[in-house]
């Protein structure tokens, strides 16, 4: 499985986060995507194929400096390796932004039923229904880490999930279950991510986070 990563603190955001997803990139991928929040708005660029087709979108189009941000590189299992299909994915009302590793197998059931109520998707991944959940309880009023609570009651599979609102901009909040995640503890920073690697020039200080938390 590939690579998330995820940061809080006051280096730039984006730069960490590429450099992590650059370091897991011996796990495999075939696309990868950032998403930071600049002015209370979500900025996602994301590309298939390799990272460095990812520094040429930022190139062309930077990215601010920013304190969060979150990164991912993808291995296709629902949906072909398209931009569009690229993480992050951001619930419609552009609330909350979303990276996955791994896959929810009632997918299909949930998305159904979203679509029923008017949701429109952008993309074939089994990971946008996590998105579209979860924009749709912080909408509601929920808090994000009770949001995502509840998100991840509904899921079935094997899933590390992180998660950026737009209307917190210095706050990440990440689960897992059946599917891996580090959190790397800085001074004044916080890290998460699939593997240590991503972050261990920053900090050795690593705790695994247990099962469905
Ligand atoms: N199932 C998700 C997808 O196809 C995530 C795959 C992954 O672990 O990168 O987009």
């Amino acid at each position: 499985m590939c690579g998330i990563i995820g940061y809080v603190g006051p280096r730039v955001a984006r730069d960490v986060v590429v450099a992590g997803l650059r370091r897991m990139e011996y796990r495999g991928y075939d696309s990868a995507g950032v998403a930071v929040i600049v002015d209370g708005q979500l900025d996602v660029r994301k590309k298939a194929g390799k990272i460095a087709n990812l520094d040429a979108i930022i190139a062309e189009s930077p990215l601010a400096d920013t304190e969060i941000g979150i990164g991912h590189t993808r291995w296709a299992t629902h949906g072909g390796p398209t931009d569009f299909n690229a993480h992050p994915h951001v619930s419609a009302g552009g609330r909350v932004a979303l990276i996955h590793n791994g896959i929810i197998e009632n997918f299909a059931p949930l998305r159904a039923e979203l679509q029923a109520q008017g949701v429109r998707f952008d993309s074939e991944t089994d990971t946008e229904v996590a998105a579209q959940l979860l924009g749709r309880e912080v909408e509601a009023g929920a808090d994000l880490a009770d949001a995502m609570r509840t998100v991840c009651r509904a899921l079935q599979g094997a899933f590390t999930l992180v998660a950026i609102d737009r209307a917190e901009p210095a706050r990440l909040v990440a689960a897992r279950r059946n599917s891996p995640l580090v959190l790397g503890l800085g001074e004044g920073e916080n890290f998460v991510a699939s593997d240590v690697s991503a972050f261990i020039e920053f900090t050795r200080h690593a705790v695994e986070l247990g099962q469905d938390r």
